[in-house]
């Protein structure tokens, strides 16, 4: 496993990360869970992203679980704030919520601090002065190490970066976007100053569009996967087309490179990108062992996409 930096920053992480969006509780419990972490962490991974959302909070705590038995030293953990509850102050970006929603993370995952901590989404309710001095204290008062923001635009991080220097505060370190061969005008062009003037890193996360970058759901949707098990998102891919016509007929093609490289379409697709210089980690999901030694078996397949392939790549998402 190769480790990399965030950015310009010190913290090194694992190239592959691993994320309990969806599948911490309703796909995996404890037990499950303890299992595929202890197989990430015997294979290098050190990183390890979840959220305060994620499944209610469900996700901190089985992470917390799973997490358990290794040394603090040897783990990059990290959450993200915004949406907290259904209550007034429950959501978003004021300072109320991100340093209540950090400390009730921090007791769900029973740790004193977390490595990362991520506004999960851009409020543009709040002045960036009052969030930026939030994440300024939660970095000085030791609940975290770093701060982080995902899915901001490049201008909100000018903005977030223009104020930390006038308010001499903690700048954010990283950014966590989707990326994938189906998403990119974001990390690969709207992004390009941010690393050159700040040398942010980024944690990129669903680089398999959700598993649509497998193939599954070239003829339709399988009974027991992530689409058929959650019908928002499922209504999300229908508004945007995903799952007919012209982005299936991608993925075939996609998937007929990846045959001919002798390799999974999954692990093409994670490979592309882990060639992206700017990604410090590729965040994966899974939803069982089998799923998770195939996506980790990408560091053995990462050679043979050469420049030809990276062409051929090309010409097909375009
Ligand atoms: P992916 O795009 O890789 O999707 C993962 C899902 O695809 C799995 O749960 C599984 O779903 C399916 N899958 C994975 N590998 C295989 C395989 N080899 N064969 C067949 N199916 C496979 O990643 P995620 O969308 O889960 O994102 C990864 C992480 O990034 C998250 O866990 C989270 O930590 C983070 N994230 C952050 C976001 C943010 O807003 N900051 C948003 C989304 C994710 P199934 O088996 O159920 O079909």
């Amino acid at each position: 496993m190769e480790y990399r930096k965030v950015g310009k920053w010190g913290l090194k992480i694992s190239e592959l990360g691993f994320g309990t969006w969806l599948t911490f509780g309703p796909q995996l419990d404890v037990d499950r869970s303890k299992e595929i972490i202890r197989e990430a962490f015997k294979n290098g991974i050190n990183f390890f992203d979840t959220a305060e959302a994620y499944q209610g909070g469900m996700a901190e705590y089985i992470l917390s679980q799973a997490l358990k038995e290794f040394k603090r030293e040897d783990l990059v953990v990290s959450t993200k704030i915004f949406w907290g509850g259904s209550g007034p102050n429950d959501l978003g970006l004021s300072r109320k919520h991100l340093i209540e929603g950090t400390e009730n993370s921090l007791k769900r995952l029973q740790m004193k601090y977390v490595d990362l901590v991520y506004c999960h989404r851009p409020d543009p309710s709040v002045p960036m002065e009052e969030v930026v001095l939030a994440m300024d204290y939660i970095v000085r008062s030791g609940m975290a190490l770093y701060w982080g923001t995902s899915e901001w635009s490049a201008q909100e991080l000018e903005e977030a970066h223009r104020v930390c220097k006038e308010w001499k505060c903690v700048e954010p370190i990283v950014e966590q976007p989707q990326y994938n061969m189906l998403k990119r005008e974001r990390v690969e062009k709207e992004y390009l100053p941010i690393y050159e003037k700040y040398g942010m890193g980024l944690t990129t996360f669903s680089p398999l569009a959700s598993g649509f970058l497998t193939g599954k759901y070239n003829n339709g949707i399988p009974k027991g996967s992530r689409l058929d098990l959650f019908p928002d998102l499922k209504k999300r891919f229908e508004e945007q087309g995903k799952l007919s016509g012209a982005l299936v007929e991608k993925v075939e093609k996609l998937g007929k490179v990846a045959k001919d490289l002798d390799i999974k379409l999954s692990q093409l697709a994670i490979s592309w990108v882990l060639k992206n210089q700017h990604v410090s980690s590729v965040l994966l999901g899974v939803s069982n062992m089998d799923q998770f030694k195939e996506n980790l078996s990408v560091i053995k397949s990462e050679k043979k996409l050469t420049e030809d392939v990276m062409k051929k790549i090309e010409e097909i998402i375009g």
